[in-house]
């Protein structure tokens, strides 16, 4: 809601609280010759978007948040199950080869390697597969747990965690992708992924006050 452009009258209203306030909504209509049901949705937003306060016979008043705070609050409100797709995975005895078409068939960068318990175990770029496809004849023989990004170094969320935090791992790690996990006995179940399209994604809604 923060980064809504204010319309004039909307302008007006906050020019007027933060002059006057706290102002009951009935005066701020008498200011600007209006009357207060004209008036209504305009200060709905206002209030909504947190640049106005509401206390109920006191009034209005101004809260002083500039719209750069009030677009960090909203982007703290973010979490990963809110923008997470569904994860790709395979198990750690594929081939290469089957690795390689399954990137293609679900359209994916990164594949999540789970063992025969569906616990996580590792995680394919598509960087590790066409490395290992260099000078590597047979594919087919080569099972995706010889070459992958292996447990305990995955880079993992909670669904929970704000997506703002999961972001700042994937610049860290200098990664695409992170899996969203559920901690379960003997290991972590693979929910969802979060990857740079999520995230941009997020960046863009955030923008179109969605
Ligand atoms: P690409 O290799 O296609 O550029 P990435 O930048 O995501 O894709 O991967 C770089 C390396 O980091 C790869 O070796 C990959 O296995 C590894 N990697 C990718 N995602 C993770 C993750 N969530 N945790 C740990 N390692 C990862």
């Amino acid at each position: 809601m923060s980064t809504i452009e204010l319309t004039k009258r909307q302008e007006q209203i906050l020019e007027i609280v933060k002059n006057n306030g706290p102002i009951t909504g009935e005066h701020i209509a008498d200011r600007l010759s209006l009357t207060r049901a004209t008036l209504r949705p305009d200060l709905a937003i206002l209030t909504m978007a947190g640049y106005l306060d509401a206390r109920p016979r006191v009034g209005y008043f101004y809260t002083g948040k500039t719209s750069t705070q009030l677009l960090t609050e909203n982007l703290k409100k973010i979490l990963a199950k809110d923008y997470q797709s569904l994860p790709v995975v395979v198990n750690e005895n594929i081939s290469v080869y089957d690795a390689i078409v399954t990137v293609f068939l679900e359209d994916v960068g990164t594949l999540y390697v789970v063992d025969d318990d569906s616990h996580l175990a590792g995680v394919l770029s598509r960087k590790d597969l066409l490395r290992a496809s260099i000078g590597n004849k047979d594919l087919t023989s080569l099972p995706v747990h010889i070459i992958m990004t292996r447990m305990p170094n995955i880079t993992y969320c909670k669904k929970d965690d704000l997506l703002i935090e999961v972001a700042r791992k994937l610049i860290e790690k200098q990664i695409d992708s992170i899996p969203v996990v559920k901690e379960t006995a003997g290991g972590m179940e693979v929910i969802g992924r979060i990857t740079k399209t999520n995230i941009t994604k997020a960046f863009v809604e955030l923008a179109d006050d969605k």
